[in-house]
């Protein structure tokens, strides 16, 4: 078909399919029209067909034949024609694209991992001619964003008809046409890659008012033509070439869990499945079968996996409904196992290492990137990557410090903002976090001997108070649990397919085999399949949004209550300065969030009595794990123990105390004899005083050895 006859298609579909006077009305918020390819399609098979394969003119001949219209119908607008809903045969992962496909209408499966600055670029340039006093305009259309095409003569019929190289011309932006343009790099999704792939990257161009529009870790259908421009070394152009896909129009695809497929007889084999009495111990048990015990800390994966339910309030806030976990413990305790398991049972789970090779870390990174002509951009890292998802993450301990300081941000609002460099984005960091952590000495120590647990691995304490959970797997020996674990992993070693067979293809791997996967565990007890799995957490998350009833938040507010009461309560233990805070209110949340998981785990839309005795039993276990009958939280965030605290008060009490006494202020001397009497150590006494006047908390105005408090 010629380019007149395309144009003339396009006037009679746009004429019959769409409404013209509407997008006038709405110019200039809107600035192109939205075609479908199946209203193409049905239109005219054979004129649809040129997308697939001539984009760049078929395209054009549209964007000219809605113009033509705009100008009969005399509206003043300068719209464009974006295409969406290209057939299945177009689409593509990024690593199947090929050399033939250059030139062609392609859609693009993928996640974003990078997008530069938006900048303007000149579509069409004006060029005033530098001859005598000739001036005439003459204006050029620019194909390539990588260079300057200039007139190769003034046209005589308008100018003074000079050629290069005599002629000399220079541009005049004001009257060239600009449009904004943009650099963005799509990606394999990170849950697609198995077995440590380096992913493929595809470098896309977007221009027009969609620029700026996509976000890193934006889940989207890029659909454009693919292109190719020779790379240039020393500013001169090489026989290699790099492809990219000009962008015409993109579908977002943020929906979660609408990769896992759920067909009639798999909602009736779910539904079936939640109404059973042993639902909780099946999914527990179905939950790393080849691990052995941990089934606590198993419990917590379940209820995580499902999820309590994100809440927008009218006030603007948001309350996440993901819960994160943090795994604490000794090395070789199997954490690392759980993560990569975790990552490839739950929908869209990544797994992923604090030490990352990758410089946007977990969170995000801005750069200046020679491949998007030296513009800033700004690259995704794992926790924007995993939105809607589960991200794994080992060695949660060794993240860089531009990750430490943006990783509260991330965890709790669930979002990383970013300005810099002309980008200002806001990344929606929308998943649940399974961290895991060694100590920093190798092995944890008991607290008498170290302090705490928390303040044995390198993590600042606020930190901490971001986790709904936090269990400790400490590797203690003891003969009953060491021969059932040995059993157990040599059991295993028997049960695994050797990895030699399936390379040589004298056996399946298990793990692409439906059929092999065992649906029993070592104990012979029956196991769901992971398959089976994954559908039933998608099914209850996409359907299940429960909401906690009377009786379940008048539990959770009574224990909640009780717990703060047992402080305030006993001035007993205010006398002994032993000001633990057992619970505050971040807990509540995490509580809600299990116990509406719990909800959902049986599908139901409400969450009662039962689904709290859950979460609290499990609350109550890990902080019991963690520290012993006097769970203190205030020491798990502020990193200081209830003792060192109080010792602070009590010092405190008696500098003012022997000020109030006899009007002068006490010497080291005093405050050490009274310490002593309450059993603090000298050392640390004069150790805390030291760091409470580096500190400006206590003053020693007559040199040293008198004390006055702040
Ligand atoms: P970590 O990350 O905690 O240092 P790993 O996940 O690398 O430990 O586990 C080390 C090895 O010990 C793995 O092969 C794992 O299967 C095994 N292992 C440790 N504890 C268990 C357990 N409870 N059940 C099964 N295997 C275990
Ligand atoms: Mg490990």
């Amino acid at each position: 078909m010629h380019a007149n006859e395309i144009k003339a298609r396009w006037m009679t579909f746009l004429e019959e399919n769409s409404d013209i006077g509407a997008l006038a009305l709405n110019w200039p918020e809107q600035r192109s029209l939205v075609v479908s390819f199946r209203e193409l399609y049905n239109f005219d098979q054979d004129f649809a067909e040129i997308l697939v394969n001539n984009p760049n003119l078929f395209l054009k001949c549209g964007d000219n034949g809605l113009r033509e219209i705009c100008k009969e119908k005399n509206y003043q607008i300068n719209p464009q024609i974006r295409v969406r809903d290209l057939p299945p045969d177009q689409r593509r992962a990024v690593r199947e694209i090929r050399q033939d496909d250059v030139g062609s209408m392609l859609a693009i499966d993928a996640i974003v991992v990078k997008i530069s600055a938006v900048r303007p670029r000149v579509v069409e340039a004006a060029f005033r001619c530098c001859n005598g006093n000739c001036e005439a305009i003459q204006m050029v259309y620019q194909s390539n964003e990588q260079e300057l095409i200039e007139p190769i003569i003034c046209d005589p019929n308008t100018g003074c008809g000079a050629e290069k190289p005599q002629a000399r011309f220079e541009i005049v932006p004001s009257q060239s046409v600009m449009e904004n343009t943009q650099f963005i790099e799509l990606q394999e999704p990170p849950e697609k890659l198995r077995g440590g792939v380096q992913p493929e990257r595809l470098r896309c161009l977007i221009e027009g008012e969609i620029a700026g529009e996509i976000l890193p870790g934006d889940r989207i259908v890029a659909n454009g033509e693919l292109f190719v421009r020779s790379q240039k070394k020393g500013g001169k152009k090489t026989s290699v070439f790099d492809i990219f896909l000009r962008v015409n129009s993109y579908e977002q695809r943020n929906t979660p869990f609408e990769d896992v497929k759920i067909s009639v007889e798999d909602e009736n084999e779910i539904k079936e499945l939640s109404f059973r009495e042993d639902i909780y111990d099946l999914l527990i048990r179905s939950i790393a079968p080849s691990i052995f015990g941990y089934n606590n800390v198993k419990e917590s994966l379940l209820l995580q996996v499902f999820g309590g339910v994100a809440r927008r309030n009218p006030d603007g806030t948001r309350q996440r409904g993901d819960m994160h976990i943090l795994l604490m413990g000794d090395p070789g305790t199997a954490k690392s196992q759980l993560l990569h398991y975790m990552s490839e049972l739950s929908p869209r789970g990544q797994y992923t290492s604090g030490r990352s090779a990758s410089a946007a870390g977990l969170t995000a990174a801005a750069v200046p990137d020679s491949s998007s002509d030296g513009r800033w951009t700004l690259e995704a890292g794992a926790l924007p990557l995993a939105d809607t998802g589960l991200a794994s993450i080992d060695e949660f301990d060794k993240m860089n410090d531009g990750d430490r300081s943006s990783i509260h941000e991330a965890m709790e609002q669930q979002t990383i903002s970013i300005s810099k460099a002309g980008i200002n984005a806001k990344l929606r960091t929308r998943c649940s976090i399974l961290a895991a952590s060694n100590p920093k000495g190798g092995r944890f120590l008991h607290p008498d001997e170290a302090g705490p647990y928390t303040r044995q691995v390198n993590l600042p304490p606020p930190l901490f108070s971001r986790f709904d959970v936090i269990w400790l797997m400490a590797d203690t020996p003891g003969e009953e649990y060491d021969r059932k674990i040995a059993s157990h992993i040599l059991a295993n070693r028997q049960t695994g397919v050797d990895e030699f067979s399936i390379e040589q293809g004298n056996e399946v791997d298990p793990m692409l085999d439906p059929t092999k996967e065992s649906t029993k565990d070592h104990e012979g007890k029956e196991v769901l399949s992971r398959e089976m799995f994954r559908k039933y957490v998608a099914y209850a998350k996409r359907n299940h949004h429960p909401v906690l009833n009377d009786h379940a938040r008048k539990r959770i507010i009574d224990y909640y209550t009780t717990m703060r009461g047992k402080v305030t309560d006993s001035a007993d233990n205010l006398e002994k300065g032993k000001d633990v805070i057992t619970i505050t209110a971040r807990a509540l949340e995490a509580l809600s969030r299990m116990t509406e998981a719990s909800a959902k785990v049986r599908l139901s839309d409400i969450a009662e009595e039962e689904d709290v005795r859950r979460a609290l039993r499990l609350f109550e276990n890990w902080r019991h794990e963690l520290m012993g009958d006097n769970f203190d939280e205030t020491s798990i965030q502020s990193g200081k123990t209830a003792a060192s605290r109080n010792l602070q008060s009590r010092v405190i009490k008696i500098i003012d105390e022997i000020y109030e006494a006899t009007r002068t202020h006490a010497t080291t001397l005093q405050i050490l004899e009274a310490t002593r009497a309450e059993g603090f150590d000298d050392d640390r006494v004069i150790g805390y005083l030291e760091q409470a006047k580096n500190a400006g908390n206590l003053f020693a105005p007559g040199g040293y050895g008198t004390w006055q408090s702040a």
